[in-house]
């Protein structure tokens, strides 16, 4: 008898932790943590290791990174790759599919946001928020590559996961996420990185740093966006003195762990 509510009581209990009222602070606080994660990986391997080569992983790291990227991302990463290197090579020029200073404000601003946004509204895979001259000359087809593959099946994995931790206000955690992990990945780059911040070096775009203390959890370091135009293949973004890579500062933990070496 005891044990028998014990043993409810456990379950009870258990099921009170899986499904909380979910307040703000916490979240606010889930919502930072799941934005910093997926564009940390973002950062350190779908663009300096795939698209620019300054840093290999440990093929089980590889592993583990484009499975949670698939879960919370999405973003094909033969798609990144290949639209990635041809906004470094003609960036804010005809030919950069991401440049607000090539298709305007009304498209890069507010056309293709409203799409990032009934995309995810609509259970769109990611693809359909690719630029209509998306360059399928500059493809690279990697292995295993599950966001090509099932490009739907990894948000619907992380939703139910959602759900089962936080309950019904998990579904409007990972609607705001999926919404705002998309903006920040296709349109914050041209919309910010390439209007607000400062120079160090003279070059005929228009990228820019954002000043280190702003963005630096958030963004993984991406905000030296400037240094990297200059130096795309260097590993670590940071070169003035008060700049701060945190993006960098991982890799070299990975490094120190032999899960990484920097090329
Ligand atoms: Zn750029
Ligand atoms: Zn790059």
């Amino acid at each position: 008898m005891q044990a028998e509510i014990e043993s409810s009581i456990l379950s009870r209990s258990t099921i009170h932790a899986l499904n909380t009222d979910m307040n703000i602070l916490t979240f606010i606080l889930v919502l930072f943590l799941y934005l910093h994660g997926t564009l940390t990986l973002f950062s350190i391997y779908s663009h300096r290791s795939l698209s620019h080569k300054a840093v290999k992983y440990h093929p089980a790291v590889e592993k583990v990174f484009r499975f949670l990227l698939w879960l919370t991302n999405g973003v094909p990463n033969n798609f990144h790759t290949a639209s990635h290197l041809q906004h470094h090579k003609f960036t804010d020029k005809p030919g950069d599919s991401y440049s607000v200073y090539v298709h305007g404000w009304w498209k890069r601003g507010v056309v293709v946001p409203l799409k990032i946004i009934l995309g995810v509204l609509l259970w769109l895979p990611h693809s359909k928020d690719a630029p209509e001259d998306f360059p399928s000359k500059w493809k690279v087809n990697y292995p295993i590559d599950y966001a090509v593959k099932y490009p739907r099946l990894g948000r619907f994995v992380f939703l139910l996961f959602n759900i089962v931790v936080f309950g019904l206000p998990g579904i409007l955690l990972w609607a705001v996420f999926n919404i705002l992990v998309r903006l920040f990945i296709v349109t914050f780059p041209d919309l910010v990185f390439h209007v607000v911040g400062y120079k160090n070096f003279d070059m005929p775009n228009n990228s820019r740093n954002i000043p280190t203390y702003l963005l630096p959890i958030l963004w993984a370091g991406e905000e030296l966006h400037h240094n990297h135009h200059r130096y795309p293949g260097k590993v670590n973004y940071a070169m003035k003195p008060g700049e701060f890579d945190l993006g960098y500062q991982y890799i070299r933990f990975l490094c120190w762990l032999k899960l990484a070496t920097i090329k």
